[in-house]
């Protein structure tokens, strides 16, 4: 499981933000779903990350460090943990529990590590040691099972019950939630799904086995297949977009997708095939309600591979009494991993499952949703839009927390030639948070228009929308209640 993620995005360091009113303190339970914080520490190869979250999910410090190879790993995950308590403004004595997450395998029962493959821990029981420090409940995981049980309080797999995590990257790490719970097994062994074996007898994996999964599916084996194309004659981009890289990272691979590589393509296409053939297993095994693909690999080609996945999932011969299980991509990206430590130990506290945390998020944002401090238009003009006394010269999402963005053209370009058309890729990202109206300024000459399936998706998430030129709705949208989103083209 370990070694799986590749990060994304850099998230700020030492970002701060103003901790809300904390609740009252009578009793585990309401102690962490409705008044105290908890923390959630992510250890990675080349980080910390320390999140202090309310019982909600939302994040209010986080704090981020270079990991120190060889340095004591107790001091610098604690070093991690003060640190984002001081930029929450809080204390040890304002929070549940502590939940870490560690790359590598982890006994559930001690907390105690047992294999940690790709960083140096001079100590495999510094739970003993978080826990002589805080006095409060301390918990440790290992970082994909979490990352399955974030997705599944606060991303994609919200709501669902039963739900399997697959994280594509170096290798494949997975994650198994059951009712809510995770499951590891009385081995710790449970969710390591990138060695179901898959082929049998088929390329060696890094485990010692043959024809495990991730020696078929993984971003390691789609590298050793287009090198071997290479190798063999073919010609492909994918070494432009590597560089200088001795490995060709996940960027690589979409970049020369979108270029229409076709060794690239190629593997990837079959890399697609193997995914969807572990699902099937996985389908078969455990029925669950959703997969969900995450990793490097997903979070930059899961355009492409998750529609292929789809249909051959959907196309499964062997039919069970309704087709209702979901593929999706992950949600949650570079928080997901701490987050998921957090609901570790409130997990552990309160022995609630997952989907019931979920339940106290979903009641928080909409609490929110009607708190939400909507920026006002100030006036728009050809080619600039003015918001709170500042003129900006570009489109602008505002989302429905309020935020506002500048539109990215590149979605519409690459999807529709142009940037008049809206469609799922830009809605996916104007909609995030959740708006029940959508506001569109289809700019002074009305060039904008909504694409087929960019008005099927807004059916489909029961979003309503209001096309109008540009003036008219920079007016519509001072007037409209929460929550509420807005695209605005400023020009023609
Ligand atoms: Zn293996």
């Amino acid at each position: 499981m370990a070694g799986n993620r590749e990060s994304s995005s850099g998230t700020v360091a030492g970002e701060n933000c103003t901790p809300r009113a904390r609740g009252g303190r009578d009793g585990w339970r309401q102690m962490t779903s409705d008044g105290r914080h908890l923390v959630g520490v992510d250890v990675g190869g080349t980080k910390i990350l320390a999140l202090v979250v309310t019982g909600a999910g939302e994040v209010v410090a986080r704090h981020k460090a270079a990991t120190q190879s060889g340095a004591p790993m107790a001091e610098q995950i604690a070093t991690a943990i003060d640190g984002a308590l001081a930029d929450a403004g809080l204390s040890v004595d304002d929070i549940a529990g502590i939940g870490v997450a560690m790359p590598g395998s982890v006994d559930s029962a001690t907390g105690y590590l047992v294999t940690v493959p790709n960083l140096e821990v001079d100590d495999l029981r510094l739970v003993d040691t978080l826990r002589a420090r805080y006095p409060v409940p301390v918990e440790v995981g290992n970082d994909v099972n979490l990352g399955t049980l974030a997705e599944c309080w606060l991303g994609a797999g919200q709501n669902a019950h039963t739900v399997v995590g697959m994280f594509v990257g170096t290798g494949i790490g997975g994650g198994v939630v059951i009712d809510g719970r995770l499951r590891t097994g009385p081995e710790d062994l449970g969710g390591e799904i990138g060695h179901m074996v898959l082929m049998v007898d088929g390329p060696e994996c890094g485990c010692g086995n043959l024809g495990c999964f991730e020696a078929l599916a993984s971003r390691t084996a789609m590298e050793r297949d287009i090198r071997a194309a290479i190798e063999g004659g073919r010609e492909s981009s994918v070494a432009h977009y590597a560089g200088d890289d001795e490995r060709i990272k996940s960027g690589a691979l979409a970049d020369a997708l979108d270029d229409g590589d076709e060794v690239v393509t190629e593997v990837m296409t079959r890399a697609a095939h193997y995914l969807a053939q572990g699902m099937l297993t996985i389908r078969h095994l455990l029925d669950p309600d959703m997969i969900i693909l995450g990793g490097g690999v997903a979070e930059a080609c899961g355009d492409f591979l998750l529609p292929k996945i789809e249909a051959e999932v959907r196309a499964d011969r062997m039919k069970g009494s309704r087709d209702t299980m979901r593929v999706a991509l992950s949600e949650l990206a570079d928080d997901a991993v701490a987050l998921g430590a957090a609901a570790l130990v409130d997990a552990t506290i309160t022995d609630r499952p997952v989907y019931e945390m979920g339940a106290a998020r979903a009641a928080a944002v909409e609490e929110e949703a009607e708190s939400v401090d909507y920026p006002a238009i100030d006036g728009v003009a050809f080619g600039s839009v003015t918001i709170g006394g500042e003129s900006l010269e570009h489109d602008i999402h505002i989302r429905a927390d309020g935020s506002v963005r500048k539109r990215k053209k590149k979605w519409a370009r690459r999807d529709y030639g142009t940037s008049h058309v809206l469609g799922p890729r830009e809605l996916k990202r104007a909609l995030k948070g959740d708006p029940e109206l959508l506001i569109i300024g289809v700019g002074f000459d009305r060039m904008v228009r909504l694409a087929d399936e960019g008005a099927e998706m807004l059916r489909e998430r029961g979003v309503r929308w209001k096309m109008l030129p540009t003036p008219n709705a920079a007016r519509a949208w001072n007037e409209a209640e929460g929550p509420k989103a807005l695209v605005l083209h400023v020009t023609c």
